[in-house]
């Protein structure tokens, strides 16, 4: 059977804040251009979850007039306020003095950033982009170039749906379409699963660091108008995380119609096997500094999604033969300001400009490598470089010593410490036996303020047609149980924020794994953070996934 076949000029694949951007700039550079955005979730912002505390620098620059068109960015920052979590009880509040420049948030908005892009996408459909929800990219097109003597970039093929849990077609079976184009943008997020392809096969990461990442566990919650006040935005650090030395730290940003959103980070360098970055949330919100808002209010909305943070260091080539790599599926983010909307977006728009001048000089599947350079010039670069110590710094030297350092570098010397510390060792290679790590005793859920993962998944609304192959890949199935279980008690069972990978007993006492592939809210973690690197995310049926309101 021939495979339908579609074309374009430019192909992005995510709708994120990368992708829009990418697709809304091109446009506005040329209306000749076609271009297509393909997404995975069921509509645009259905798999979006962030802070979100936007800077608006890149929108301003996008869309000058934005507050014209409605960009729904409500409401502005009215105050910032720091803590570190001395125990589960106590807190000292950073002097403002003493806050990091780079979490003062005058000027910034907290928005919903799963509504922003459904705005963005309006945007682009406006300027004549075809944006189609429902589509996951599953592989990627590749053309051999004889000249050249190597294959470039042409497109890919959306996943085919209607395949059983066998791989056996069903009546509703429906091939993937190829689609084509003359460049392929990928801007995927975090660990997108085409994005960590291609940085294999060209080898885009070749000296650089290993990517770090975070792993964001967050919750919306509906509070007492006399307790909610709007603008607020409050940032913590310390216990609980610290009392297993890792790093990690939480947000809670008071947005419009009485809502909290509230977010907890955990670093996934933790090394503790008995770690669960879930139940870590879960204990974070009983400090009275956050449980005060939450009392007599509702959980409205709960997910989790993993962020790419290890910043310049660690950033791969963003291009290559037929395409570029942009946003947190290269890993643009500023982690010392925990934001990466606007560092996504704007690598998009440079990402257009590049591609359109391409085009227009009748070129096609080329490696436009003058995005190199224009990412340098811009002040993407300079945001990025201001802030490369702060990961590694505390990485290397902890959360206070490192943060010591960070915040000489960035409030005193703005940036200019004469030294950038690296960060060799990929985050799951950290993970310790159990026999070397302290089981945490993380408190039962009461129902009220904390939560378990099944209701918690419940919230996020997620579905995946259950009799579909498993979109969770084992490279060996005996390694959860013969190496995994054996040495570091299975950590899948607790870094996953679903509660997909259970570890089951029966009556002989003989263990297996079960993989509730159906509950996946798509974080990427497990692709990340399995000290075995045996377990390979991809993309299910699109459509499937979680389906966030406004995340
Ligand atoms: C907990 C948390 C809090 C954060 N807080 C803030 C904040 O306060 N401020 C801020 O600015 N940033 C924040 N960030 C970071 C910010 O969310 C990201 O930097 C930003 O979303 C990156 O944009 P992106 O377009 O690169 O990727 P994403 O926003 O992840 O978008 C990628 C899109 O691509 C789609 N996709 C992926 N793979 C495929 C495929 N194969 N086929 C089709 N579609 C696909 C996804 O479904 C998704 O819609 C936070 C992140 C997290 C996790
Ligand atoms: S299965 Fe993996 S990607 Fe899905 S929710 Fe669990 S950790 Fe995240």
């Amino acid at each position: 059977m021939t495979r339908e076949s579609l074309e374009f000029d430019v192909l992005i694949i995510g709708a994120g804040p990368a992708g829009l951007a990418t697709a809304c700039k091109i446009r506005q550079l040329s209306t000749e251009l076609s271009v297509c955005v393909l997404e995975k979730g069921s509509e645009v912002g259905a798999h979006i979850l962030s802070g979100a505390v936007m800077q608006p620098t890149a929108m301003n620059e996008l869309f000058p007039n934005w507050k014209e068109l409605g960009a729904p960015l409500n409401i502005p920052v009215v105050d910032d306020e720091i803590y570190y979590f001395t125990s589960q009880e106590k807190a000292i509040k950073f002097p403002k003095a003493f806050e990091p420049i780079t979490l003062k948030n005058h000027g910034n908005y907290i928005v919903s950033l799963g509504n922003v892009c459904r705005w963005l996408a309006q945007q682009a459909e406006d300027l004549g982009v075809d944006v189609y929800p429902g589509f996951a990219a599953a592989e990627i097109l590749y053309e051999y170039c004889d000249e050249k003597k190597s294959e470039h970039v042409i497109g890919i093929i959306t996943g085919d749906s209607g395949l059983d849990q066998h791989g056996d077609k069903k009546t509703s079976y429906m091939q993937g379409m190829e689609i084509k184009a003359k460049y392929t943008v990928f801007s995927e997020g975090c660990r997108g699963h085409l994005g960590k392809q291609l940085i294999k096969k060209y080898q885009l990461d070749a000296g650089k660091d290993p990517q770090h990442y975070g792993i964001g566990i967050k919750e919306l919650w509906e509070i007492d108008p006399s307790k909610h006040k709007e603008g607020l935005v409050i940032h913590t650090t310390g216990w609980p995380i610290a009392e297993t030395n890792a790093l990690g730290g939480g947000f809670c940003y008071h947005l419009e119609n009485n809502q909290v959103s509230l977010g907890y980070i955990t670093d996934l360098s933790y090394d503790n096997t008995y770690c669960s970055p879930f139940d870590e949330m879960q204990r974070w919100k009983l400090h009275p500094a956050i449980k005060r808002f939450l009392d007599g209010g509702k959980r409205i909305s709960y997910g989790a999604r993993a962020m790419a943070k290890g910043g310049l260091q660690s950033l791969p080539k963003m291009t290559f033969p037929g395409g570029l790599l942009i946003g947190c599926d290269a890993g643009t983010l500023n982690n010392a300001k925990i934001k990466g909307s606007h560092t996504a977006m704007k690598s998009g728009m440079l990402a257009a400009e590049v591609i359109v001048n391409a085009i227009t000089n009748q070129k096609q599947h080329t490696e436009i490598t003058e995005y190199t350079d224009r990412f340098k010039q811009s002040w993407i670069y300079d945001e990025l470089h201001y802030q490369r110590n702060f990961g590694p710094a505390r990485h290397k030297f902890g959360d206070i010593i490192g943060g010591a350092i960070a915040f000489l570098d960035m409030n005193i010397l703005a940036g200019n410490l004469p030294i950038t510390f690296n960060d060799k060792i990929a985050d799951h290679a950290l993970m310790r036996p159990k026999n070397q790590c302290k089981k945490i005793p993380y408190p039962k859920p009461d129902g009220v303020f904390t939560f378990s993962k099944l209701d918690s998944v419940f919230l996020s609304s997620t579905n995946h047609a259950e009799d579909q192959p498993c979109h969770l890949i084992l490279a060996d199935s005996n390694i959860p149980i013969k190496h995994n279980l054996e040495l570091f008690d299975e950590p899948a069972q607790r870094y996953c924020p679903a509660g997909v990978y259970e570890i089951i007993t029966d009556e002989k006492e003989v263990h297996s794994l079960q993989i509730n592939a159906q509950n996946c809210v798509h974080c990427k973690t497990c692709d990340i953070k399995d000290p075995s690197q045996n377990i390979t995310w991809l993309a299910p049926e699109g459509g499937g996934g979680p389906n966030y309101p406004n995340m």
